[in-house]
């Protein structure tokens, strides 16, 4: 806490912050998050679980708990889940531990997460401010381009996928930010900008986070 502020008042930053990056399968959420995680030691990426099949490279515990079908509806029985959602037949949701440990300890979280379950996290009444980036990629025909780069789905999940990202992108205005991810480098520090700006926001302590 700085000395020159009044009584009552604070920043952001002197509490744990939630960043939501969502935005269409193939925009590059999982390479900015990546980016940004590398260059900010204290940042903790929340893992989600999930019933998909690992790509290539994933890591169960680091990108992901993968997690049978068996599993994953134990966690929702618990009450172990923040939110869930269903995608392409398969399950994702965000373990509450992934989110209540780093911000206990005033560190920030890193979320990639679909569009609705960004507006979940929203609405989840957390005691901690949630800041929602909706990240795109420069056009559609970049999306299409890296969603098939990235080699990881059929011709008919691709489909799937710009389909369900005609509907994602109509929630932009629910979002505090764009950013545009053209060159992956700027795109990561465009994300450390308004972390920036959002931990030396101002706000009233009593009333938390608005
Ligand atoms: P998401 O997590 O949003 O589904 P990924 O991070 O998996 O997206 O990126 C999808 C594909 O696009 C990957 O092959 C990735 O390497 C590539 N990619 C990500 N950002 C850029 C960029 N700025 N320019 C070119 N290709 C990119
Ligand atoms: P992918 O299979 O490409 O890793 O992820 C598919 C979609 O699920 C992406 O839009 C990703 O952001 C989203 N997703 C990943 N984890 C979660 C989660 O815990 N909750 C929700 N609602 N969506 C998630």
């Amino acid at each position: 806490m700085n000395e020159f502020l009044p009584q009552g008042w604070g920043t952001q930053g002197a509490r744990g912050i939630v960043f939501v990056v969502a935005g269409p399968s193939g925009a590059g959420k999982s390479s900015v998050i990546e980016g940004v995680l590398a260059r900010n030691q204290g940042l903790h990426f929340s893992v989600s679980a999930t019933t998909r099949r690992p790509r290539p490279g994933e890591v169960h515990g680091r990108d992901y708990y993968f997690v049978s079908e068996n599993q994953f509806e134990e966690m929702i029985r618990r009450g172990e889940l923040l939110e869930w959602t269903t995608y392409q037949g398969l399950r994702y949701g965000t373990p509450k531990a992934e989110l209540q440990r780093p911000l206990r300890e005033q560190r920030d979280v890193l979320v990639n997460v679909e569009v609705q379950g960004a507006l979940a996290l929203k609405r989840a009444e957390l005691k901690h401010p949630v800041v929602l980036i909706f990240l795109v990629p420069p056009s559609w025909d970049s999306l299409l381009e890296r969603i098939q780069a990235r080699g990881t789905e059929s011709p008919r999940t691709v489909k799937e996928r710009l389909a369900i990202a005609q509907q994602e992108v109509q929630y932009i205005p629910e979002f505090q930010y764009l950013v545009v991810n053209d060159v992956l480098e700027e795109a990561v520090r465009r994300v450390e900008a308004i972390m920036l700006a959002e931990r030396a926001r101002l706000i009233p302590l009593e009333s938390g986070p608005s």
